[in-house]
């Protein structure tokens, strides 16, 4: 595994791989790696020739009070997660190298970046979608993988390819959980025993939500409902929401096409989200998963 630190480093090494017709696989990250990261690394290099990991903690999707200054960071364990995952580039780089001194041209997204996570932190999917463009431009990948564990993200970066024409294509993966249903995130390093523990029922209370939808409750208060009884552990919930997927518009009667009931809540002063998604059909909700062809 080649590890650059500069854009023109990059493009050097990335040259001679598309000139030979390679395909390139790119998973951006803020570090910090687990298994949720291990495993888009994974499905990249089953996919594609070269996989290119970013890690690069760009401060422009952080808020003011935001942590920024305090996000964990261990890059020795990142390689080697990097590695053993099967990726051939990571490219690690210094914010200056991004965002030079006289950097002035954002990306911003329309409505999709308005609710959810877009109501408390302004400016954020500003800030995702325009590193996501700049990397881009850098990595010039064919496919680019992005978890589901960050929704909005993946809605917004999708819409993005497709209005700004970036010949990409974007595959979201599942979300990792451990045993117990906590999905993997960086910062469930804040979590003390304690915070952990109450941290879980975000994850149950959305599980048990799908688990009712499964069995046939469809209407989407009672589904929030059924939700909103289990979160009641965490110290706040900052938004519960269920909404349609393909334009982020709250559901309110019956779950009639693909949803996805979408959380962020506080554990003291760690801010989680997760999600999961309804379906009504399997065939639903394989076109959320896999299906994207930003040119078509
Ligand atoms: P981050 O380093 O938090 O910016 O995440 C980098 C990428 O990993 C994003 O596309 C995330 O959605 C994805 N990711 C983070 N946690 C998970 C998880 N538990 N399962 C799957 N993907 C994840």
């Amino acid at each position: 595994m080649r590890i650059v630190r500069t854009i023109a480093d990059l493009r050097a090494l990335l040259r001679p791989l598309r000139a030979e017709g390679k395909r390139i696989g790119f998973v951006p990250t803020m570090g910090f790696l687990h298994e949720g990261h291990g495993t888009l690394i994974r499905q990249s290099a089953a996919r594609c020739d070269a996989t290119i990991v970013s890690i690069f903690l760009n401060p422009t999707q952080f808020g003011p009070g935001e942590d920024l200054a305090s996000y964990p960071r261990d890059l020795e364990k990142d390689q080697n997660l990097c590695l053993e995952a099967g990726a051939g580039v990571l490219f690690l780089p210094e914010v200056s190298e991004i965002y030079p001194t006289g950097f002035q041209t954002h990306v911003e997204p329309g409505r999709l970046a308005e609710p959810l996570c877009g109501r408390f932190r302004p400016g954020h999917f500003r800030g995702v979608a325009t590193v996501v463009a700049k990397l881009f431009n850098m990595v010039q990948p064919d496919l680019a993988f992005f978890g589901q564990k960050d929704f909005q993200q993946t809605v917004v970066i999708r819409r993005m390819a497709r209005d700004l024409n970036m010949p990409v294509d974007i595959v979201v993966v599942p979300t990792v959980r451990e045993a117990d249903g906590l999905a993997l995130s960086s910062r469930n390093a804040y979590l003390d025993e304690d915070a952990r523990r109450r941290a879980l029922c975000i994850s149950q209370g959305l599980l048990a939500a799908k688990a009712a939808f499964d069995a046939g409750e469809h209407a989407a208060p009672r589904l929030i409902e059924i939700a909103r009884d289990l979160l009641a552990g965490v110290d706040s919930i900052q938004y519960l929401e269920l909404v349609d997927t393909q334009n982020l518009e709250p559901l309110t009667g019956q779950v009639d096409r693909t949803a996805a009931l979408c959380a962020a809540a506080y554990v003291g002063r760690t801010r989680l989200i997760d999600n999961v998604l309804l379906a009504p059909s399997a065939a639903d909700s394989g076109l959320v998963l896999n299906g994207n062809h930003p040119n078509a």
